[in-house]
């Protein structure tokens, strides 16, 4: 591809994404209703070799029209409501075609001085903007998703624990490895027990606190009947992860109960904000996070609801020598001048390569700006409060748990999980939006997650209409 095909391609591209966001991502049904394989046989169909030499991109990107959208399930979409976001926006997209096109790794700061020092910059500024801990300044690092920056927590809180000897002698040998005990409740996200795994701690050192059956949050009083049990057996908890909304209802964990808990036993605590940490952008919210301020380590997503392109997690660690300690290595061709002056990420989380992702959020948070970005999440918040009168004033729903942000759970009231689970398959097939369930004391629900960057109060209204219709044919 030679400079100038690059541009008319470029500018092709451009072109389409913003038709595609701006109002085409509304033609395609929101869920793909492709089947297993169907994409791989009509690439195939296409070619099952590599090309010997250089095709044109009208070829490539006639394929892509042909043969790919049609297994996309458009994420964009202003009527995705499954999950929880994945939000792009115009600026986000703009950071990451800067970041491809100076294709920097800033694995060191010496690799290069600007990404490490926006990135550091950037997450101080959201510090203030978000109210968090003052100790968090000059202590985060960006991570690409959530489940990678509460591995580090996990491994950073092994090693705390083992007095810094798991990294040295391995845990087979190190003292008190075998009993070390990490505590979730049984609403957290799986990413934890994975972390458990990879960390070496083995399956068996999860405890599953108990939640209050109402609000689906952690049970602070079983928390410390479960640390004071395995202390009196001879064991050593590590770490308690708390979640700041969780992903099955958006619950939120009292997080100074538990920092108490830690703070007592000197185990390290973890907070969880995967989606919900966005909130905290609105001051009214911030009351969601009473007792950050005891977390060791704290992470959130502006990769699901600030509007920033996947991937991007943001993970503060109270005292980041602790991290250092935990992924430091030194070998003689990664020493660099000004090495003990500077941040080096490379010492901050598991890879050593890393993207210059500070970039995308610096562009998001200068071009929407502060207002800009309240506005849009009080809007998803506002939006969802409406969808919820929707359900509550009609009396063949019910509402599955406390509506929190902009989530809503919901269930046919007095129905079957089979007859709810129909009316899901039902709304998705249409095409014209897409929901995802959950199950909440042993009911089926329907989850709508208002957070996509484009979604309007019409959109959240029709897929009301949509759900009330549906709800008439089964
Ligand atoms: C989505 C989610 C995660 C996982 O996020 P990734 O960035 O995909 O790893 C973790 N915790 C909670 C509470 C979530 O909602």
């Amino acid at each position: 591809m030679t400079p100038d095909e690059f541009r008319r391609a470029g500018h092709e591209l451009i072109d389409w994404i913003a038709d595609y966001l701006d109002s085409g991502v509304r033609e395609y049904p929101v869920c793909s209703a492709s089947r297993p394989g169907e994409i791989r046989q009509a690439l195939e169909s296409v070619s099952t070799s590599v090309p010997a030499t250089a095709e044109s991109w009208d070829a490539v990107w006639s394929d892509v029209q042909n043969h790919l959208l049609p297994g996309v399930t458009h994420w964009q979409s202003p009527r995705f409501f499954a999950y929880f976001p994945a939000n792009v926006s115009y600026p986000a997209i703009l950071g990451d075609l800067l970041s491809a096109g100076l294709g920097v790794n800033g694995m060191m700061w010496a690799t290069s001085p600007a990404a490490t020092e926006l990135e550091s910059f950037v997450l101080d500024l959201l510090v203030d903007l978000m109210g968090l801990p003052e100790h968090f300044k000059g202590a985060g690092v960006i991570q690409d998703t959530a489940s990678s920056a509460s591995l580090c927590a996990v491994l950073c809180a092994r090693e705390q624990a083992l007095e810094w000897q798991g990294n040295t002698v391995g845990l087979a040998r190190a003292d008190g490895a075998m009993g070390l005990t990490v505590y979730v409740s049984d609403q957290a996200h799986s990413s934890i027990e994975k972390a458990i795994k990879v960390a070496g701690l083995g399956r068996h050192s999860l405890r599953i606190v108990p939640c209050d059956l109402e609000t689906y949050a952690m049970d602070v009083s079983a928390l410390t009947q479960m640390v004071e049990a395995d202390l009196a057996d001879g064991r050593k908890p590590a770490l308690v992860c708390a979640t700041l909304g969780t992903t099955s209802s958006l619950a939120i964990d009292p997080i100074a109960d538990i920092g108490s808990v830690c703070q007592q036993h000197r185990i390290w605590l973890h907070v969880d904000g995967a989606m919900a940490g966005s909130a905290l952008i609105c001051p009214e919210c911030r009351f969601l996070a009473a007792g950050l301020e005891l977390a060791d380590s704290y992470c959130f997503n502006p990769h699901k609801w600030l509007f920033t392109n996947f991937d991007c997690d943001v993970f503060y660690v109270r005292r980041p020598e602790r991290l250092i300690r935990t992924f430091s290595i030194m070998p003689e061709y990664l020493k660099t001048a000004h090495m003990d002056d500077v941040i080096n990420y490379r010492d901050w989380h598991i890879p050593l390569g890393r993207r210059f992702r500070s970039l995308k959020l610096w562009f998001v948070l200068r071009l929407f700006g502060v207002e800009g970005l309240r506005a849009r999440l009080r809007n998803h918040i506002e939006w969802a409060a409406q969808f919820v009168r929707m359900v509550t004033s009609d009396a063949r729903f019910e509402l599955a748990a406390p509506p929190s942000l902009g989530l809503v759970c919901f269930r046919l009231k007095g129905r079957s999980n089979d007859d709810n689970k129909r009316l899901l398959n039902n709304l998705n097939e249409s095409g014209q939006v897409f929901l995802s369930h959950t199950v909440l004391s042993g009911k089926y629900a329907l989850r709508l997650s208002v957070g996509q960057t484009n979604t309007t109060a019409d959109d959240v209204r029709a897929a009301w209409t949509l759900v009330a219709r549906m709800a008439d044919e089964l």
